[in-house]
């Protein structure tokens, strides 16, 4: 087994009573190692319901994942994981500096002060370090919980709609953000998002998910070099990447009926 992001065969069917919901089927999914990769697709397709599997946050019906030939929970008992999710989920008792620095503690391993101190001012949070969760705005709240994602330094990056509930400005600086600190030591990435350009402007490549059954429809390669730069969104090797999303996500074979 390589390097990189492996789903195979992945099925998911949740039971509550006597209804069944096909969550995902027969999911296929392969990158590289240091890939970003943006799922996209509309909402209740099973996006979230692959990154939770990937994290060991919830059990296949069948189907394997690997990444870097690791399983979900041998990847997070290495801490080679990093997770951001749309709800920041800070502990609200504790400063920026103490929820950034929680991971260290959960691994039983001594606080990297110098690291630390970096990430804070890498996410802009200089200043900050001794406020409460309640002190701040929700884009800040983010940047905790992107910061405390990266902290140790993980292999395996998996972001759920991390900016998802952030307005387009404060969304879009973040982005720029997020892609700054990601440039300088690739993990190998997964990003839920609905936004088409988002996806486009920070992967390597973007798988496009049908709705009921989820499946993955196709994947992009997204040949823009990198840095990436916000200019780039205003050329027409962007348009075509957004147009070609776009037809993938809504074109050519139309919504599909929902399942009565
Ligand atoms: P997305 O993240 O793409 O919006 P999800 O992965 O959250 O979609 O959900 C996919 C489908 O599985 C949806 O129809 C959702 O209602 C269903 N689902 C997700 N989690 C559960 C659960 N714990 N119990 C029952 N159904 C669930
Ligand atoms: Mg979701």
């Amino acid at each position: 087994m390589g390097t990189g992001l492996h789903i195979e065969g992945l099925n998911k069917v949740f039971r509550s009573g006597r209804r069944e919901t096909i969550a995902l089927q027969a999911a296929h999914l392969h990158t590289e190692q240091g890939t970003f990769l943006s799922l996209l697709g509309p909402s209740g397709c099973g996006k979230s319901t692959i990154l939770r599997i990937l994290a060991g946050l919830e059990d296949p019906t069948s189907g394997t994942t690997r990444v870097d030939g690791h399983s979900p929970k041998e990847l997070r008992k290495a801490g080679k994981l990093g997770i951001a999710f749309q709800d920041a989920a800070l502990l609200p008792w504790r400063s920026v500096q103490a929820n950034i620095q929680l991971p260290f503690e959960v691994a039983g391993a001594p606080v990297d002060r110098d690291y630390v101190a970096e990430m804070i001012d890498l996410v802009g949070l200089k200043g900050f370090e001794k406020a409460k969760p309640a002190q701040l705005s929700g884009g800040m709240r983010q940047r905790v919980s992107i910061a405390r994602s990266l902290i140790m330094k993980p292999e395996v990056l998996l972001f759920d709609e991390p900016f998802g509930a952030l307005d387009d400005m404060t969304r879009q600086r973040l982005n720029l953000e997020l892609l700054r600190i990601w440039s300088s030591k690739p993990a190998t990435t997964l990003l839920v998002t609905h936004g088409i350009s988002e996806a486009i402007f920070l992967s390597d490549k973007v798988a496009v998910m049908s709705p009921r059954p989820g499946r993955i429809k196709a994947v992009m390669d997204i040949d823009l070099p990198r840095p990436r730069t916000p200019e780039m969104m205003r050329s027409p090797e962007f348009h075509a990447y957004v147009d070609e999303a776009s037809d993938l996500l809504f074109g050519s074979d139309g919504p599909t009926d929902d399942d009565f």
